[in-house]
């Protein structure tokens, strides 16, 4: 099963596909965590991408292309994966297609402001990688992460000023996916504002079908 998930910043991507990823026994490719740890590593790539990724732009198409390309190579890709953040342009999508035939895309929508009152308030452990929202997914004591017990983080692009940006160039440059996808009959739309569980019945329930 070769899936992508669109959606703009915090509209519950990377939860929805860790949970998927279980579900079906596929990869779990997300390119933002990708270049977060080139970020870490202070690579050639992560020095290039680090000011992007923290004023809410975009990296260049022709990188990120290059990347998902050998990435979706890997062995652990045999059975099928899950692209979490990839295409994000149009030109992206055209390039995918070219690579691979895609099954299934789910677009998981909700409006603006609620993506940004969650951005602001995601919390993530630097140690393990859980996620929390203290809006909706706390952290049992408030700041500490339940597995590891190390000090939850934020990232920078959830404050609200890049977030802002971040829904913007999702209007702007990803959106146009969403008519893409469904002129090719692959799209199944979601509600992200309904309960997490809520959300993965439904797009269970549409890949199913
Ligand atoms: P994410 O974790 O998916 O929100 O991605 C964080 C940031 O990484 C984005 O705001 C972009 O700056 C960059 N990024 C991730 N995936 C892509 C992509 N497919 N194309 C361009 N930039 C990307």
């Amino acid at each position: 099963m070769k899936l992508v998930l669109i959606g703009a910043p915090a509209a519950g991507k990377g939860t929805q596909a860790a949970r998927l990823v279980k579900h079906y026994g596929i990869a779990h490719i997300s390119t933002g965590d990708m270049l977060r740890e080139e970020v870490a590593k202070g690579t050639e790539l992560g020095k290039e991408a680090k000011s992007i990724m923290a004023s809410g732009g975009l990296v260049s198409d022709e990188l990120m292309i290059a990347i998902v390309k050998e990435r979706i190579q890997k062995d652990d890709c045999k059975n099928g994966f899950i692209l979490d953040g990839f295409p994000r342009t149009v030109v992206q999508a055209e390039k995918l297609d070219e690579m691979v035939k895609v099954d299934k895309v789910v677009y998981i929508n909700a409006p603006d402001d609620v993506m940004l009152e969650r951005l602001t308030a995601r919390q993530t452990c630097p140690k393990c990688g859980a996620t929390y929202n203290k809006l909706f997914l706390p952290s049992k004591v408030e700041g500490i992460c339940d597995h590891c017990a190390t000090e939850l983080t934020q990232r920078k692009d959830d404050t609200v000023e890049a977030g802002r940006n971040r829904i913007k160039t999702f209007h702007e440059q990803s959106e146009p996916l969403v008519g893409f996808y469904t002129e090719k009959g692959i799209l199944i739309e979601v509600d992200g504002t309904m309960p997490i569980d809520e959300i993965t019945n439904a797009i269970v329930k549409g890949l199913d079908a």
